[in-house]
């Protein structure tokens, strides 16, 4: 299972954290020393990739000492903000190991969970998730909002994404091979791990408060989320837009017929403003709600043609045994792969 040695003599990480940073300074101290005991009870050799998304904060300087004095923690420091989903992705591109777990950094994914994760993918599974059972310090509005996106989510897509579930998993290499091939802009990225199958089973755990900092979710940020999950998996609000099309047709028709009659048959009545215009704002907001639907889908469209980069690397460090080891593994050539070589000259 393990990769070939790299030139340097070092063995291939077996095991890759994957931990998105944004303006994390304040937990940094407290998540460092948890990793590296994690990392120091693991059973065989392990990466640390923090991926830095355009923090305003201290969180660079602290991570890039980190990672230039222990050679199992590295760093990625993006561009720019380009939020959540795709910092994950920048850090599975990047991982070696044979198991790659993704968590977040404020501890709410507590590090000895990683075990658990662990010990299941070595019973087989190729995926493993982390359920919460119970969720701390989290507002009512948070955990009502998040239970009913959650069902909401499950009554319209074809995919089954697992209820309660976060992006805090652990995902073999084949499923992360798999994840790597899937070149969409739009990344719902436990969706994606949904959708592909394998054998996949669960951990429970208790998820704890942040351990210090505030949430970088805010509600507008969770919203977006929520909307992007539906429309990268489902066509089922394409469909409400026909149905309820439709069905507004008929109703409309209906009108006309019954206006026609009233004009015909009753003697010179003017008929009311009021429902004239009732009648117009309701198709005209019918109407706005359908395209933005549309447009929601159409915007979606516009940003996969465009084929941008999903991401752009500012900087890395503590990454060179890596680069070596995956030269010697002939790993496919992938995004991360290609900007490491360019950097290295
Ligand atoms: N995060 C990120 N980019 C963003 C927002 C958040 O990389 O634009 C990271 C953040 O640093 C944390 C993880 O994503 O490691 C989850 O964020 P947070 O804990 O604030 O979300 P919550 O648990 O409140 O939903
Ligand atoms: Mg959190």
């Amino acid at each position: 299972m393990i990769n070939a040695s790299s030139a340097a003599g070092n063995k291939a990480p077996v095991y890759s954290l994957v931990i998105p940073i944004f303006n994390e300074e304040a937990v940094l101290p407290l998540l460092v020393r948890r990793i590296t005991a994690l990392l120091d009870k693991l059973d065989a050799g392990a990466e640390a990739i923090f991926v830095d998304d355009g923090s305003r904060d201290t969180s660079v300087i602290f991570l890039r000492g980190m990672a230039t004095s222990d050679p199992r923690f590295r760093l990625i420091e993006l561009s720019r903000n380009f939020g959540h989903q795709i910092a994950i992705t920048a850090g599975m591109d990047a991982a070696a190991g044979d198991a790659v777990i993704v968590m977040d950094a404020d501890l709410q994914d507590p590090p000895e969970v990683v075990l658990d994760l662990i010990a299941k993918w070595k019973e087989g599974y190729e995926i493993v998730y982390a359920r919460r059972t119970k969720r701390e310090g989290e507002t009512l509005f948070k955990r009502a909002s998040a239970s009913l996106f959650y069902r909401a989510l499950e009554q319209m897509t074809s995919v089954t994404i697992p209820r309660d579930v976060g992006d805090f998993r652990l995902v073999g290499r084949k499923a992360l091979d798999t994840f790597k091939q899937m070149p969409e802009r739009d990344r719902f990225v436990r969706g994606m791990f949904g959708w592909m199958g394998f054998k996949q089973t669960a951990v429970l755990f208790e998820r704890p408060e942040r351990a210090a900092g505030e949430t970088k979710y805010p509600f507008w940020k969770m919203v977006r989320l929520a909307v992007h999950g539906v429309i990268s998996f489902s066509d089922k609000p394409l469909r409400l837009a026909l149905w309820a099309g439709l069905a507004i047709s008929g109703f409309a028709a209906l009108l006309g017929v019954y206006a026609l009659f009233s004009w015909m048959f009753t003697s010179g009545v003017v008929h009311g403003w009021t429902s004239t215009v009732v009648i117009i704002s309701f198709l005209s907001g019918i109407n706005l709600f359908m395209t933005g639907i549309i447009g929601l889908y159409v915007g979606g469209i516009h940003a996969e043609v465009k084929r941008r980069p999903l991401y752009v690397v500012d900087r890395l460090t503590g990454f060179e045994e890596a680069v070596a080891a995956m030269r010697n593994a002939e790993a496919p050539k992938d995004r991360m792969l290609a900007a490491r070589e360019r950097r290295l000259g």
